[in-house]
């Protein structure tokens, strides 16, 4: 590989610069329950300028001050999943969540070898689920739906042996994910990550008794279709998320994202839902227990 004109680190240092100012704290703890910490930190830097010799410890910190004090690390190929394992392990704000991304399945050389690295690190106590995982058309196109579906009913499967969350990666490509789920069986708890259905997809992501994650999307002006899915979604079915660097909320909308934003998804979740900040504070940190604690 050629080197850049411009270095990795000098890169990450000039948009760590662009982490918007952290919102007002919330009354309650919740989580993220969705996060990239590994691509945060190595893509954009550590968030309002905090300690670069642990940029990990600094994420955490910055989040925690506003009332994010737990965080779910999500894997995406097998070594960001190892990464998120043992970060898991050092950390107690932090747990973790194993796979291929369905972007990552066709590419990988040997799909079944890489399949049973990410059940080895299944097994592990700080590995609260399985994902992301599923069905995205956008990238791999017609000629990675075969791969990607192997992965996903495969990750299914996984899920299920060890008793752990299925994170659902979806883009696009509802009636697909149901089928496979319905197919395979659905493992106890599904989380639909970065939920991007209408309230039609919702009510029956709801009736199958998934949970549905949130992410900035919920902010932007053109979601209202997205905050009609939010508003019939019961208390109990909701869980928030960054998907951080990616998708941050509004005002901020094309700066980097990471955990401690996650205030300014909650309020307009509250708002779009009509429920009192406390009480939604509460229920999601109560979901994300369920779905991927105990924590500590
Ligand atoms: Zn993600």
């Amino acid at each position: 590989m050629s080197e850049p004109t411009e270095s990795r680190r000098q890169r990450a240092s000039r948009r760590a610069g662009e982490f918007p100012p952290a919102p007002e704290p919330l009354p309650r703890p919740v989580l993220d329950s969705h996060t990239h910490l590994d691509i945060t930190v190595t893509e954009v830097g550590v968030p309002q300028g905090g300690d670069a010799a642990d940029p990990v410890a600094a994420a955490i910190d910055v989040a925690a001050a506003v009332g994010v004090d737990r965080l779910v690390q999500v894997g995406v190929d097998v070594q960001s999943s190892r990464w998120g394992t043992e970060v898991a392990g050092a950390y107690p704000a932090v747990v973790a969540t194993v796979a291929l991304h369905p972007n990552e399945a066709p590419r990988c050389r040997d799909l079944d070898a890489s399949l049973r690295e990410i059940e080895a690190l299944a097994a592990e106590d700080r590995v609260r689920g399985i994902g992301e995982t599923g069905m995205d058309f956008y990238r791999t196109g017609d000629e990675g739906r075969a791969a990607q579906e192997e992965s996903f009913r495969a990750h299914i499967a996984i899920a299920k042996r060890y008793a752990k969350t299925l994170v659902i990666h979806d883009r696009d490509a509802h009636a697909d994910v149901l089928r496979i789920l319905d197919d395979e069986g659905a493992p106890e708890t599904v989380v639909l990550h970065c939920f991007s259905g209408d309230a039609e997809f919702a009510a029956e992501c709801v009736r199958r008794g998934y949970l549905l994650s949130f992410a900035g999307t919920v902010t932007f002006g053109s979601a209202g279709a997205l905050r009609e899915a939010a508003a019939l979604t019961p208390l109990d079915q909701i869980l928030v998320e960054t998907d951080a660097p990616y998708l941050t909320p509004m005002p901020h909308r094309g700066r980097p994202n990471a955990s401690y934003l996650i205030p300014l998804t909650v309020r307009a979740l509250a708002t779009t839902t009509g429920t009192d900040l406390d009480d939604l504070c509460a229920a999601i940190s109560a979901t994300g227990e369920r779905a991927f604690g105990p924590w500590s």
